[in-house]
């Protein structure tokens, strides 16, 4: 089962300038062969199919907690394309209605790259890559054998890190966002590397983690991942649970971290990251989201919030 916390892995920096295009170059962190959707579908499916569940748990355990933060990734990279695709927003913009649409007040989006970002999803994300091409089950491998699964899983992570570098190299140095998406993810992906590296060679023997990092380019050179290396995030994982997942310590622990990146122990915490505050992505009227005169919208579900609390006081 699954525990829904309304929360982001990290609090994202609001966006300094509305960039569509941006959002479309996350977009391959998110749909892309080796982005959010496939780490996720992987890891979710190979957790539900593991055989042998209880007398492999060190191995199940790790890929079942890493779904986890897998959906947490999917979740963050979906902000900040949305936040992107926004832009800044303007107070009060969504406290009054849409205003005169005849004047085209969307003209421009018809030159962005992923139009249909706006057109169907009002500036919102889903699964597709940075050309709007579709994410697909042909992107899940679940083969029930395990050194082959995990090896699979090593590759994908290495996949991901390969994306988000070059997407990172593709954003402006003024994009705050974009670019705590990518430095945050690329220290959790190189984790996840790690991680299958290290349950590999504890299989076979083979010491796989000494081909990390691929590609080779260390962690130290690139900004936004510094606040995540200086708090030791690079040696966690999460079991995202309370009391479940225990056994992937078998894995991860007694391990130290990578050459290159900061010294020190392998650990596993118990539950998930602390966590930020999700961006109140501001309402836009004249794109209809979430409608065109939303005053009475707003005022119903103020009703239904007020009714809400008053209930729960009654019940304690
Ligand atoms: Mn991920
Ligand atoms: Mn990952």
């Amino acid at each position: 089962m699954f525990l829904r916390v309304d929360k982001l892995q990290i609090e994202l920096p609001a966006p300094k300038r509305q960039d569509p295009n941006a959002g479309a170059a996350l977009q391959e962190l998110l749909g892309g062969k080796y982005g959010e959707m496939s780490t996720l579908g992987n890891y979710l499916f190979q957790s539900f199919n593991f055989r042998s569940k209880s007398k492999l748990k060190p191995f199940y355990h790790l890929v079942a907690a890493i779904t986890a933060e897998e959906l947490g990734h999917v979740e963050l990279v979906s902000n900040g394309v949305a936040m992107l695709n926004n832009g800044p927003d303007v107070p009060g913009q969504d406290a009054k209605s849409g205003g005169d649409v005849s004047g085209g007040p969307f003209e421009k989006m018809q030159d962005i790259r992923s139009a249909a970002s706006f057109f169907s999803h009002g500036g919102g994300a889903v699964p597709v890559n940075s050309n709007s091409m579709s994410w697909n089950v042909d992107m899940v491998t679940t083969t029930g054998n395990v050194v082959f699964d995990l090896l699979h899983n090593f590759h994908l992570e290495c996949g991901a890190r390969l994306h988000k570098l070059r997407v990172y190299e593709s954003l402006s140095s003024s994009d705050a966002t974009g670019r705590a998406v990518c430095g945050y993810l690329l220290v959790r992906g190189s984790v996840h590397a790690h991680a299958y590296a290290l349950a590999l060679k504890k299989l076979t023997g083979v010491a796989i983690e000494q081909m990390l990092p691929t590609p080779n380019i260390p962690l130290a050179n690139i900004p936004e991942c510094q606040p995540y290396l200086a708090e030791g995030s690079h040696r966690r994982l999460y079991t995202f649970s309370t009391g479940d997942y225990e056994a992937m310590r078998g894995v991860w622990e007694g391990e130290l971290a990578l050459p290159g990146d900061p010294p020190g122990d392998l650990v596993v915490v118990e539950g998930m990251p602390d966590g930020g505050k999700i961006h109140d992505l501001a309402g836009q009227p004249s794109a209809f989201s979430p409608d065109y005169a939303p005053e009475e919208m707003m005022e119903i579900a103020q009703r239904l919030t007020r009714a809400a609390h008053q209930g729960a006081g009654s019940l304690s």
